[in-house]
This record gives C-alpha cells, structure tokens and sequence, in this order.
C-alpha cells in the first residue's frame, strides 16, 4: 500500500504534469520577485530624493529576493517626497502670514510681495525704487542698505502731489 502510493507519487513527479507545473511555479516566483524589486524602486522614488540610494534599495529588492523589501520597509523614508514639499510650503506660506511679508495692493487688494515696486495688476506704485541699484525701499529708510545711495527726500513729497492732483 505504501509502495504503492510511493509509486504513484514517483511516477507522478516524473511526469510532464510536474514539470509543467513546476516551471509554472518558478516563473511565478521569479516574476514575482522581479515585481517587488520593481515596486521597491517605484516606492524608494517616491520617498528618497537621492538617486544613488534609489538604486541601493532596488539592488536590495533584486539580490535579497523577498527579504530585501523587508528590509527596505524597515527603512524607508515614513514620508513622500511630494507630503514633504507641501508641508515646507505650507509652513512657509504661514510665517509669510505671521510675519506680515504676504502684502496686498492697497487699491486692488492684489496680492503683491514686498520686493514689488508697483502693483503689476492695477499698476499702483508701492514703494520707491533707490536711484543707484532700483532696489525698492521701505518708507523709513535713509540710505539703500543695497548700494548705499542716500534716499534722496524729495521724492516722496513730488510723488504725494503727484498723487494729489490725480
Ligand atoms: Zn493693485
Ligand atoms: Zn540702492
């Protein structure tokens, strides 16, 4: 009975029907493998900006089969690089809020930055551009901090009647 069913087991093994199934499985698994490595290099590009540790976690998906993307999961980046980005911007955009450097036209209510000397949308000027270098100057500034030039003090009062007559 036990030889019988360990012929049986034999010849099965023998037969093309293994074989068949058996190259089957290794195709699978091999195409298997290959898809974790190319997962891994699609996930490490989305996280790690560094191409050169891209490649070292894809090697490690293609030379450790099955347990390099353990490993690469143990380790990468808990962050996209794209979540980082918007987070640095995000916090960027709030202290421009805080600290007051997110200006609006006073006319048109454009969103205007503070390095503007006229407000391109409805052409208003904001500030005074400095003689020497055309860098613009806040309204307390006695000298360009840029170039040094004095700020010369008859233009505000020519470009306030200028303004009056308007
Ligand atoms: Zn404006
Ligand atoms: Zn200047």
């Amino acid at each position: 009975m036990v030889a019988a069913t360990f012929d049986s087991l034999s010849s099965f093994f023998d037969s093309t029907t293994w074989l068949v199934a058996r190259n089957l499985g290794i195709f699978f698994l091999a195409l298997f493998w290959l898809s974790i490595a190319w997962w891994v290099v699609r996930d490490a590009r989305r996280r790690i900006e560094d191409p050169l540790l891209v490649a070292v976690a894809g090697l490690l998906g293609l030379v450790l089969p099955y347990v390099g993307v353990l490993v690469y999961l143990l380790f990468r980046p808990a962050e996209l690089i794209d979540d980082v980005r918007e987070r640095e911007l995000e916090i960027r955009s709030m202290e421009e809020r805080l600290g007051g450097r997110l200006l609006h036209c006073l006319k048109c209510r454009a969103k205007v930055d503070s390095s503007f000397l006229v407000c391109p949308v409805c052409t208003t000027r904001l500030k005074r551009g400095c003689r020497g270098c055309n860098a613009p100057l806040e309204p307390l500034w006695q000298v360009c901090p840029f170039c040094e030039t004095p700020v010369d003090a008859t233009v505000a009062p020519l470009r306030q009647r200028r303004g009056a007559n308007e």
